[in-house]
C-alpha cells in the first residue's frame, strides 16, 4: 500500500505542487510587468585589488524596486526566473543595463571592469553568444571590460554548445569567474579543459576563516592552486579586518565584502570609488 501511495504522489499533481506552480507563474508575470515598468536596477559592489589597493572591478547585483514589496533581493526571484525561463529576458536586460552603466563609469573617469552574474540556464539558448555579442556592439562597449560570473554546475552538465559559447565569448575578450567556488560538488578537472580567469572563494569559507583551521587551509589551498594555474582568486564576503589580514598574508589577489563596501546604486558607487582613489592618492603622495 505504501508503495502504491508513493507511486500515486509520482503520478498526480498534488496540492503543494499546484501551489508552487501558481506561485511561480505569478512571479513570472510580475517580473514581466516589472521589466516593462523599469522596476529593476543594478547595484554595484566594489572589488579591491589587494596588491595595488585599487578598485578595478565591480560586481553588478540585481535589485527589484517593487511598488508593493519595496526593495526585493535576488534570492527572492532569480531561482524562480530560472525555472520559468524568463531569466533569459531578464539576463539580457541585465547585460544591456550593465553596458549602459559601464559607459557612465567610464565617463566619470573610472577605469573599471564589470563582473556580471550569468545563470547556467542562460547558456542553454543556442543564440546566447549572438545575443550577447549584439548587446555589446549596440551599446558600443568593449567586451573585454566584462567578466561573466558562472557556477561550477555549468561545467558539470557541460554540453559542447555551452562550452562553445564560453570559448567564443573568451575570444571576444570576456573573462570568466567561477562564483561560489568550493560549494558545488564538482570535480576540479574542468579547470584543465576550460580555462577561466578568476575563482571566487565562497563567503562561507571566508566567514569561518578565523575560527576554523580547516576552512583556513582550504582557502590557502585555493589561493595556491589559483597561482599555480594562473587564475586570480577573489575572496567574497569579507567583513572583518582580521579576515582581510589573513587573506593578505595568504597573498589572495582580490577582496569583496561589507568591510570595503556594500552593493550600492550606480549614483553612489561612482562617488565611493572617486573617494577611494582620492584617499589612495593622498596616502601615496604623503611625504611619510
Ligand atoms: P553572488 O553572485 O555570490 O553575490 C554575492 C552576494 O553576497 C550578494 O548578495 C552580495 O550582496 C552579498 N555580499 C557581498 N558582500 C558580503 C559580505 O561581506 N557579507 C555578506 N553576508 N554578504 C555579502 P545578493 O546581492 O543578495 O545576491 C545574491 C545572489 O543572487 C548572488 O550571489 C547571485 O547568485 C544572484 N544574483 C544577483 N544578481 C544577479 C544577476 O544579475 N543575475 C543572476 N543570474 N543572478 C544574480
Ligand atoms: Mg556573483
Ligand atoms: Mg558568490
Ligand atoms: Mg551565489
Amino acid at each position: 500500500a505504501a508503495k502504491r501511495a508513493g507511486r500515486n504522489t509520482h503520478f498526480f499533481f498534488n496540492e503543494g505542487m499546484r501551489e508552487a506552480a501558481e506561485h511561480h507563474l505569478l512571479i513570472h508575470a510580475d517580473i514581466q510587468r516589472g521589466m516593462a515598468a523599469e522596476e529593476f536596477e543594478l547595484y554595484y559592489q566594489p572589488i579591491l585589488n589587494i596588491r595595488t589597493q585599487k578598485i578595478d572591478k565591480c560586481e553588478a547585483l540585481i535589485r527589484w524596486n517593487h511598488p508593493e514589496k519595496g526593495l526585493v533581493m535576488p534570492d527572492r526571484f532569480i531561482s524562480v526566473a530560472e525555472k520559468t525561463g524568463i531569466i533569459r529576458e531578464l539576463g539580457n536586460w541585465i547585460l544591456r543595463q550593465s553596458c549602459k552603466d559601464l559607459r557612465t563609469f567610464l565617463e566619470a573617469d573610472i577605469d573599471i571592469k564589470l563582473s556580471v552574474n550569468r545563470s547556467v540556464s542562460e547558456f542553454y539558448s543556442s543564440k546566447a553568444y549572438e545575443t550577447w555579442k549584439g548587446i555589446f556592439s549596440e551599446n558600443s562597449v568593449d567586451s573585454n571590460r566584462f567578466i561573466f560570473e558562472i557556477t561550477e554546475s555549468l561545467f558539470m552538465d557541460g554540453h559542447s554548445s555551452q562550452m562553445n559559447t564560453i570559448s567564443a565569448l573568451r575570444k571576444l575578450g570576456v573573462q570568466f569567474s567561477i562564483d561560489d567556488f568550493g560549494t558545488g560538488f564538482s570535480a576540479i578537472n574542468y579547470l584543465r579543459n576550460y580555462p577561466v580567469d578568476y575563482l571566487k572563494i565562497d563567503k562561507s569559507f571566508v566567514n569561518d576563516l578565523l575560527n576554523d583551521d580547516q576552512d583556513k587551509t582550504l582557502v590557502e589551498v585555493i589561493i595556491k592552486m589559483g597561482r599555480a594555474l594562473g587564475i586570480a582568486v577573489v575572496a567574497e564576503g569579507v567583513e572583518q579586518d582580521e579576515q582581510l589580514a589573513v587573506l593578505e598574508s595568504l597573498e589572495c589577489d582580490y577582496m569583496q565584502g561589507y568591510l570595503l563596501a556594500k552593493p550600492m546604486p550606480l549614483s553612489q558607487a561612482i562617488p565611493f570609488i572617486h573617494m577611494h582613489e582620492a584617499k589612495q592618492w593622498g596616502v601615496e603622495s604623503s611625504p611619510l
